[in-house]
């Protein structure tokens, strides 16, 4: 392993004697490897905008020749093919062990790479990473087949066997919770597998190859190629020896990556997309938990988030109220470096969605949305945007419609519950939805209506492992995470024997 290009001192944590460098290379069969095309990946901090080190830059070739370790760890009668599922359980268990010990270390790496709060990264990245990784450890040895009463002298049974090699290619915004949410179900099924984290934020997966290594998983089981979406990512996506991709990202790429898909090898497909996620608030609700919710549920992590409920639907009564409140809310948000405590709002990942974002605060703008607060850059360094809130949104302008991933909060006024679902549902996507009231009536009337994956009553962005999350319309295909996700990474095998006689 090795090492940096780095020409600062690194933080006091990285200076312990099991870490002394920064992981900037290929792994592949528990080595670290250059890349096939000799070049390497600048990664930024965007609280600054300086470079923090560069790591090999993964192509195609690098990818064919993950995907021969990965197929040779899954040959039949190999040490992870022939290991019992409770010891795989056991491994992902120790991984989670390991993470916990490096916590500091990996939240660090994760809030100067993405430029995440390290609090969040913490309390909220870690946390979820260390509880999936245990959770999937638990089912290892719980996944059953079914024995069927077939007709006929027959015994039927089903095996759950793993699909195979998988291709994983994860986003910038949670790089080491979805490097988790990935590998743990793929790894707890018995697959092998090759993931690709995204270009801005490989440090964290680079930092898990280390202790994947130390947990004692065979050579090929995993396998980290850092690269470029076009290059790398489209390698796995149409690769003719990867026998299921898993994503999560845009939904531009997710089309791309079905569509590569099945001009190869029609290999299983998993997607988690984008939302445009509304949160309906009715005049019966708790105004101040309502307002402190929709606030949190879409300034979290500046914005960037699939589930961010960005379209914020309030009743008519309580509009002007909520809106106020709101704002006020938004205006106390601490802008700064993620590192220090007391700071709520780091910065944006880069510059070219930084871009997208003003563009986006600028049409509303243009489209007559009235902005109450923000609407700008912030600070003097890094890709920051004040926090913004728009009132008087309608369904027909740009930041009702698109994704924004940013600090960007849409409120818009309704006057019944029918209109309200019609408008909510009116969209594309199919993420999630946030629903406020004190009617237990109009709660089940919502959450049975809307066409969302994820339906959350009085509360947002409640998340844990043992839910199923996914998406409805073009938010995705399949579901991760609880017991579900583990369908996305088995086949079901029907065994039939002939019997001379059978009995009841
Ligand atoms: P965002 O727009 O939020 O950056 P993307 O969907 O572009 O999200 O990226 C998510 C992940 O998908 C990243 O790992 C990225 O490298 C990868 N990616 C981007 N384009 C492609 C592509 N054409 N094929 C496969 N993967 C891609």
């Amino acid at each position: 392993m090795v090492y940096l290009s780095y020409n600062k001192s690194p933080p006091a944590c990285f200076r312990k004697p099991h870490f002394p460098f920064w992981d900037i290379q290929i792994f592949m069969n528990n080595e670290w490897h250059d890349s096939c095309c000799g070049r390497r990946i600048p990664v930024y901090n965007p609280a600054t905008g300086e470079l923090l080190c560069e790591v090999e830059e993964g192509d195609k070739e690098d990818i064919d020749k993950a995907v021969k370790c990965a197929r040779q760890a899954f040959q039949l009668g190999s040490p992870w093919r022939r290991m019992d599922a409770s010891e795989r359980g056991r491994l992902l268990c120790k991984l989670a062990d390991l993470v916990e010990r490096d916590r500091q270390i990996l939240a660090t790496l994760e809030a100067i790479d993405s430029g995440k709060l390290f609090l969040v990264a913490y309390f909220v990245d870690l946390v979820g990473t260390i509880k999936t990784l245990r959770y999937y450890g638990g089912w290892a040895d719980k996944i059953q087949g079914k024995t069927i009463p077939v007709d006929g002298e027959y015994f039927t049974f089903t095996r759950h066997e793993p699909i195979g090699v998988c291709g994983q290619i994860i986003p910038w915004n949670f790089p080491l919770l979805m490097f988790a949410w990935k590998i743990a179900p793929a790894l707890c099924c018995g697959n092998t597998v090759i993931i690709k984290p995204a270009e801005q934020t490989p440090l964290t997966a680079l930092h898990m190859a280390s202790l994947i290594k130390e947990a004692g998983f065979p050579p090929g089981v995993v396998n980290i190629v850092p690269g470029y979406g076009p290059t790398a990512g489209h390698a796995i996506a149409q690769h003719m020896d990867i026998d299921k991709v898993a994503f999560t990202g845009s939904t531009d790429v997710g089309k791309i990556i079905k569509k590569a898909a099945g001009n190869s090898n029609l290999k299983r497909v998993t997607l988690e997309l984008g939302g445009k996620n509304p949160n309906i608030v009715f005049a019966d609700s708790d105004l101040e938990h309502a307002v402190e919710q929709a606030h949190h549920g879409l300034f979290f992590n500046q914005g960037q988030c699939c589930l961010a409920g960005s379209r914020v639907f309030v009743e008519e009564p309580i509009y002007d109220d909520f809106v106020l409140k709101s704002v006020e809310r938004a205006k106390k948000r601490v802008l700064g470096n993620p590192l220090v405590p007391g700071v709520d709002q780091g910065p944006q990942i880069d510059k070219k969605h930084f871009d997208k974002i003003l563009e986006l605060i600028e049409s509303g703008r243009r489209e007559g949305a009235k902005l109450e607060c923000g609407g700008g850059a912030w600070g003097q360094k890094g890709f920051f945007i004040q926090p913004t809130v728009f009132s008087d949104v309608t369904d027909d302008m740009r930041i009702a419609k698109e994704e924004i991933f940013g600090p960007v909060q849409q409120i818009m006024k309704f006057s019944s519950i029918e209109e309200v679902i019609r408008r909510a549902n009116n969209t594309h996507y199919g993420l999630a939805a946030g629903v406020f009231t004190n009617d237990i009536n109009k709660a089940l009337t919502i959450s049975a209506a809307l066409q969302a994956g994820t339906v959350w009553v009085n509360c947002y962005n409640a998340m844990s492992s043992q839910c199923p999350f996914g998406g409805f319309k073009m938010s995705g295909n399949g579901r991760e995470m609880g017991e579900y996700g583990l369908q996305e990474y088995t086949e079901i095998k029907t065994v039939t024997i002939k019997i001379p006689q059978k009995n009841s």
